[in-house]
């Protein structure tokens, strides 16, 4: 494996196309317009810059070299991923724009190429449905932020393969990740809980029972947890929360999995979290 199509250039295709970078691997970075993918190119170098700044000094002192960041092209042009030896796409979490990809990617690429779809709940089955190879098709669930993060969720769909499970193995064994293999279920293990607890925090403040900061404060000094919920959905993004609870609450038709009201008005007010600025906390 040289070369990777990564689809998406936001929050997640950006910690992929820097992660690639920093073991030496090609990688081929797709997104919808120009302006996207400068933000892209701008966030991958902060991104390098500060994976340097937090990585431990080796024994004379001197950091890891910065990572070759000419290995990543940035194009709107999806013709340009004829030559690529496995994808890993990681579009917005919305069904309809996922769904018009796959049979997209599939004309385009070499029968023997992997999909690796990156999502917080869409069914990896239902993905691989739109495709002529669903047995070369599976989930990568990598967390936030990619470069830093040890381990993925690798997500088998019903007609993924041994060889499809061995070959994404590699490529995050590769890029320094261990995949944790788990079968296909809404949500997979992660945010089936994940997801679930962040939106009932989002109900104790829209309930009035604890500010934001002390429902954190309480998963922080009480249970030890390095991060709170909300201080997680800053994170992730809150447009990206609500549409996974949405897919779980569709997914399993069980009301445990309402959005909360407040989420949703959050994101409708354009509070995404992190990557706009303002969530639940303020960012400069
Ligand atoms: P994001 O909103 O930051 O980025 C999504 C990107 O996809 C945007 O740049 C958008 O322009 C692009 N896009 C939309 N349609 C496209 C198309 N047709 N072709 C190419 N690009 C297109 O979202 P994100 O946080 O990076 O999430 C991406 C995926 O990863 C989602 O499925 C999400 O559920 C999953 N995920 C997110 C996190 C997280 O912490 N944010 C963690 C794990 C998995």
């Amino acid at each position: 494996m040289k070369r990777i199509g990564v689809i998406g250039a936001g929050v997640m295709g950006t910690g992929v196309a820097q992660n690639l970078a920093a073991v030496g691997l090609e990688s081929v970075l797709v997104d919808v317009d120009d302006a996207t993918l400068e933000r892209a190119r701008q966030q991958i170098q902060r991104g390098a810059r500060m994976s340097r700044l937090l990585s431990p000094a080796g024994a004379n002192g001197a950091r890891s070299p910065e990572p070759n960041l000419d290995l990543i092209h940035y194009t709107t042009d999806y013709t340009e991923l004829g030559d690529v030896d496995f994808v890993v796409e990681n579009i917005t979490e919305k069904w309809d724009l996922k769904s018009a990809i796959y049979p997209r990617l599939d004309a385009i690429c070499a029968p023997g190429v992997v999909f690796a779809a990156n999502t917080s709940a869409i069914s990896i089955t239902r993905l691989a449905s739109l495709t002529t190879r669903p047995e070369r098709v599976l989930g990568m669930h990598f967390m936030n932020p990619v470069p830093m993060k040890p381990a993925v969720e690798v997500i088998r769909g019903w007609h993924t393969s041994d060889e499809t499970v061995r070959t994404a193995q590699e490529l995050l064994a590769r890029m320094g990740k261990e995949g944790i293999v788990v079968a296909d279920a809404p949500g997979f293990v992660s945010n089936r809980v994940l997801m679930l607890t962040v939106n009932e925090a989002v109900y104790l403040v829209q309930d009035g029972v604890a500010p934001a900061a002390d429902v954190d404060r309480v998963f922080k000094s009480c249970f030890g947890h390095p991060m709170g919920p909300l201080e997680t959905a800053d994170l992730i993004g809150l447009d990206t929360i609500l549409h996974s609870v949405e897919v779980l609450y569709e997914s399993f038709n069980d009301s445990k999995y309402r959005p909360c009201p407040l989420l949703r008005k959050m994101v409708d007010a354009g509070l995404y979290g992190r990557k706009s600025g303002q969530g639940f906390y303020t960012y400069s």
